[in-house]
């Protein structure tokens, strides 16, 4: 089914972190794989921008319903591979189809302008980039890796993709299913490496136009450095640390019932995760048992179970990490329930009272750890929203709809919902301010990012 091992060549194993059995043994690659699948993209560009528009599109669309018709199968993968729930899971590939279907329609929209000019016409042209490199995480496998495929196919891009070694499996169907599509040889490239080996060399590749990556803050400045050299293009979807803030002229328990998935989602392990709750004083109390009750009532447990709704986390390194931001002396006010293992497993932890200055209100800890932080009035709710490097996404709950849209103007993100925690969505545009990131994916404008834009003059005077 993968790629095969061959003898005594290195390999790399894909754990399933609710078992931590080895799920997969691949080869380990090395910068000329890389090379070779940046020369194969290169090779299959010239006659991928002259295909059709309307067959591009017709192409997406094939694949887009390859895709959904294999939604279990992929979904299942999904869900041992990076321990999540098999109903976000399924939710998850449902996107990727749902992203390659908008894209696909987009293929006959990306149109140039006509610019009034003396003596002549002008016109511009939005010309595909040529070879994309894109490096994805292990959060959302297939699902990121959809949200660049699916522009930068659309605009006749040919692409080398390196997803995170924790989870490359649907990245490695995905290639297949693409070609079985119909989609030709050599315009798609996935490349399961090593970030400080084969994504490293994604990035210095002077055949690459662009990288599109999401990942951690800490590996996308290393990325924009080294992109430098050779002045390519970047697009950062990086870290957060976003804001639910909840005031106590909001639907208090409702606000509290929906925290936990706002965070806990995914175990934590989601750059959008509101993991500052920050509640109005006098709201405090009531938000707390609210949110005792429906923290303690989650399921936690096997990812394939269809009443989980919270797995593992994705390794022992990781669990150590998130682990450091509870020590024996810290705040916890809520705990809810794990499995004993083996699997990678943590319960979902609040934090109360946290002040924004501690440790874990000020660093994204990617794992099931909120902390609650108690303010007094608007203008603190501001202060303390905007005092992170990071501006990725964020809630606000309140009845009050002139204030919730002052918070909206007023708070620094690229996301925001007001008595929602809904982040993403295919048609809208999705990105950080600060230190979360360069560019926007999705929406209507993503396919804009993997093009280049031509000004053409054309003299009309005798
Ligand atoms: P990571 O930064 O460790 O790795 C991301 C990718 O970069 C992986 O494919 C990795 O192999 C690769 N990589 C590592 N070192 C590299 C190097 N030197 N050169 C090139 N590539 C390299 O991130 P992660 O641990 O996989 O994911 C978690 C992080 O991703 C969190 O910070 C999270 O907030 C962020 N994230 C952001 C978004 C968003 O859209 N803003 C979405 C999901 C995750």
């Amino acid at each position: 089914m993968f790629p095969a091992v061959s003898a005594g060549s290195a390999t790399i194993e894909v754990i399933e972190p609710a078992t931590e059995r080895v799920l997969e043994q691949l080869p380990e690659l090395g910068a000329e794989d890389v090379d070779a699948a940046v020369a194969k993209a290169k090779a299959a560009f010239p006659a991928w921008r002259a295909v059709a528009p309307a067959e591009r599109a017709a192409l997406l669309h094939r694949l887009a319903d390859a895709v959904a018709e294999r939604n279990g199968e992929l979904a299942t993968l999904e869900a041992r591979n990076a321990g999540k729930p098999i109903g976000n899971a399924r939710g998850e590939i449902g996107m990727v189809a749902e992203c390659f279907r908008y894209y696909a329609g987009g293929v006959e929209r990306l149109t140039g302008k006509t610019i009034p000019v003396a003596g002549g016409v002008d016109m511009t042209f939005r010309e595909p980039m040529g070879v994309i490199g894109m490096i994805t995480p292990w959060n959302f496998p297939l699902v990121i890796a959809a949200w660049k495929l699916a522009p930068a196919l659309a605009a006749a891009n040919t692409v080398v993709l390196k997803p995170a070694m924790l989870t490359p499996l649907t990245a490695i169907e995905f290639e297949k299913l693409a070609l079985e599509a119909g989609l030709p040889e050599g315009v798609l490239n996935v490349v399961p490496g090593s970030g400080s080996v084969c994504g490293q060399r994604l990035v210095e590749h002077p055949d690459v136009a662009k990288i599109a990556f999401t990942g951690s803050t800490e590996v996308g400045r290393g990325i924009a450095e080294a992109a430098a050299a050779t002045i390519k293009r970047v697009t950062l979807e990086l870290g957060g640390k976003s804001a639910n803030v909840v005031f106590a002229d909001a639907d208090v328990e409702k606000a509290a019932r929906a925290a936990p998935y706002a965070v806990f989602d995914n175990s934590g392990q989601d750059c959008c995760a509101r993991s500052r709750i920050m509640v109005e004083k006098p709201a405090v109390d009531e938000f707390l048992a609210a949110l005792r009750d429906e923290v303690e009532g989650m399921k936690v447990g096997d990812p394939l179970d269809e009443s989980t709704v919270m797995g593992p986390l994705i390794s022992a390194g990781h669990r150590e990490e998130v682990a450091s931001f509870v020590p024996d002396d810290a705040p916890v006010a809520i705990r809810g329930s794990a499995p004993e293992g083996p699997g990678f497993w943590f319960p979902p932890t609040v934090l109360s009272p946290v002040s924004n200055d501690d440790r874990a209100a000020r660093e994204e800890i990617f794992g099931p750890v909120a902390a609650v932080i108690p303010f007094e009035g608007e203008a603190e709710a501001v202060a303390l929203a905007n005092d992170t490097i990071y501006g990725l996404s964020g809630s606000v709950w309140t009845r009050d709809g002139a204030k919730a849209l002052r918070m909206a103007r007023a708070i620094d993100t690229g996301v925001l919902s007001i008595n929602s925690n809904s982040s993403v969505r295919v048609s809208t545009p999705f990105g950080g301010f600060k230190q979360s990131g360069i560019g926007r994916e999705l929406g209507p404008d993503a396919m804009e990012h993997y093009t280049e834009v031509k000004n053409v003059y054309y003299a009309t005077e005798e």
